[in-house]
């Protein structure tokens, strides 16, 4: 019998901390101070920030001198328009520029900013807008008169509306200002007030996959783990040019695809465009990408649009592909490791987290299917659970944590790294009960092997209940995406009088299958034999698509609301289906 003691290098987020400067004269720490001034400060203004690259057209740099003046007027005219420190400030747009220039901007002036997702409707942004109390709202005109100027009446806390590109001129309405003119106006030099490193910087929804959206708080103190866990986890080198596909409507898109990249002082590629298999393989050659950070759904669309078409591309700069959001299972890793020719590396987090906590290491040996170790830095654990899912608390009134392999409990992390969320909004208590003893408790279940990788075995949630067995869900869809017929599976419970649950699997096929009557017994038989009767699916359906969330993870609660007619709850996270 194996034991895992905890261990804490103490010294590592001192490390951290002094890889970066903070704010001249001891102000504090700022996220944005460090993403881009500092680099213009050490000689490094010219070097490409953000390589956009336009739906259409050429590719547009910003180098980081560029973006230090940029934000510096952003952060001027809400300072002109009389936002002093803690002022909630909201994206509602696509990939553009602007929305990287308003992000930093506004934490520059010490507000507090919040990505939206630019295909949001109307109730989920006003959902948002309320909840956060932003008031100032940075979008396009096209987006303002689609979803957002008939919901002023109840968006009581919203002052101002910032309009980037054109159109502004023709909302007749004082509140609403041309974004372009505030920042031409405004003078480029800004003086970034103290700024505490607990003060909150960041509001991140979440993604919606298990229930209402929570709303999530981060502070200043957050790059620390933003800048550390993207030199561990990612590699990420000045000389990197990096590629986040995750929208900043996200957290991904924020950590990752706005801050750790610039903290570390690589090039960013920001594409407009969603995803199109062709386009990515173009960027990741043209643009010269090394490091390529994405998520399982994106590897699988890849997949499945054919290897000929990766084929007809080459990528010799790139060194790394990593993936989050969702279980890569190990046919992907597999498959994208043959394509690409470099180490595909799993990691796992959560908004809460604020940033990468466990991470297959470029260096380190990869176990396909599994999201490697915990970083440098962070103690994860693994806690007792009992029948109905709630933690097993010991004589001491601690939790019981797992010592043994392979045995599968929550997933937990000790509390205190830099990232951690500091709350979820409006809800302490919802907060409080993420916490028990010395750990934060993920409400995702996963089990250790005897070499200390960690393997996501599902969600609280998802986890199915079956003949005494509990059966994660990531094990059966895997198995079922080993067969060649199999692109996507997602996997639920279904309840029956004799076992309590069987297995039901919805799937998706690659695109030279069929259904067929065989097919579905072969898939059967597949995963019998890879899994044992007790675990494989009973039931298969074909599907032509899973409801995925928009940033990517595949809404197992809704494939059951949908096959046991329950209400479907907030589906305002849901990706339309093809
Ligand atoms: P909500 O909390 O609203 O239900 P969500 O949990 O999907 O949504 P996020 O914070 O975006 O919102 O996602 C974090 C979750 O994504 C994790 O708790 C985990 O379930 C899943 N996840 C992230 N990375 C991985 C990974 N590498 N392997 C398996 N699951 C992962
Ligand atoms: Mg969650």
């Amino acid at each position: 019998m194996q034991t895992f003691p905890a261990q804490r290098p103490s010294s590592q987020w001192d490390e951290a901390r002094n890889r970066l400067d903070g704010l001249p004269e001891g102000r504090g720490l700022n996220i944005a101070y460090e993403a881009l001034d500092r680099h213009a400060l050490h000689g490094r203004g010219d070097q490409v920030a953000i390589q956009w690259v336009p739906r259409e057209g050429d590719a547009v740099s910003l180098t980081y001198q560029d973006l230090v003046d940029r934000t510096n007027r952003f952060a001027n005219a809400l300072a002109e328009l009389g936002y002093e420190t803690g002022h909630g400030v909201a994206t509602l747009a696509g990939r553009i520029p602007d929305l990287y220039v308003a992000a930093l901007g506004t934490l520059k002036s010490r507000g507090i900013y919040t990505p939206l997702f630019s295909a949001f409707g109307p109730d989920p942004i006003a959902m948002r807008l309320n909840l956060g109390r932003i008031a100032v709202l940075v979008t396009t005109a096209a987006q303002y008169r689609r979803k957002v100027a008939a919901l002023r009446p109840d968006l009581p806390s919203l002052q101002h509306v910032l309009i980037s590109g054109d159109g502004a001129e023709e909302i007749d309405d004082p509140t609403v200002l041309d974004l372009n003119q505030l920042l031409e106006r405004a003078a480029d030099h800004y003086e970034i007030g103290p700024t505490d490193p607990e003060d909150r910087a960041l509001l991140h929804f979440t993604s919606g996959t298990t229930g209402t959206p929570k709303g999530a708080l981060h502070v200043h103190q957050a790059v620390e783990g933003h800048a550390e866990t993207g030199r561990l986890a990612l590699d990420l080198r000045s000389s990197d040019t990096f590629w986040c596909t995750a929208d900043p409507g996200w957290v991904t898109g924020t950590s990752y695809g706005i801050i750790s990249p610039l903290v570390n002082g690589v090039t960013s590629i920001v594409d407009e465009a969603d995803f199109d298999p062709e386009r990515w393989y173009r960027i990741l050659q043209d643009q010269q990408v090394s490091v390529f950070y994405t998520a399982p759904t994106a590897l699988r669309m890849l997949q499945r649009a054919g290897d000929e078409l990766a084929a007809g591309h080459k990528f010799p700069s790139l060194r790394l592909v990593a993936s989050v959001g969702e279980p890569l299972d190990p046919e992907s890793v597999i498959w994208a490791q043959r394509v690409f020719q470099v180490p595909v590396l799993d990691n796992w987090w959560q908004t809460e987290t604020g940033g990468i906590m466990i991470s297959n290491l470029i260096d380190h040996p990869v176990k396909p299917g599994s999201m490697g170790k915990p970083l440098p830095g962070i103690t994860a654990g693994l806690l007792k659970c009992d029948e109905q899912g709630e933690l097993v608390v010991g004589h001491d009134g601690d939790p019981v944590e797992i010592t043994t392999a392979d045995e599968v409990g929550e997933l937990a992390l000790e509390a205190g790294w830099p990232s951690m969320f500091r709350g979820y909004l409006d809800n302490e208590e919802r907060y409080r009960a993420c916490f028990a003893g010395r750990w934060y408790h993920s409400g995702d279940l996963a089990r250790r092997d005897s070499d200390g990788y960690f393997w996501f075995v599902g969600r609280n949630d998802d986890v199915i209940k079956s003949a005494g067995h509990l059966i994660g869900p990531f094990e059966v869809e895997s198995a079922l995406t080993e067969h060649p017929a199999v692109v996507e599976a997602g996997v639920i419970g279904k309840p029956d009088e004799r076992v309590g649950n069987i297995v039901k699997a919805f799937v998706v096929l690659a695109n030279s299958y069929a259904p067929s009557e065989e097919l579905r017994r072969d898939l059967i038989g597949h995963a019998r034999s890879r899994l044992g009767a007790a675990v494989a699916p009973r039931e298969i359906q074909f599907s032509t698509s899973l409801p995925h969330t928009r940033s990517g993870k595949i809404m197992r609660r809704l494939l059951r609301a949908r096959e046991l007619n329950l209400d479907e709850g907030d589906t305002s996270t849901l990706e339309s289906q093809a």
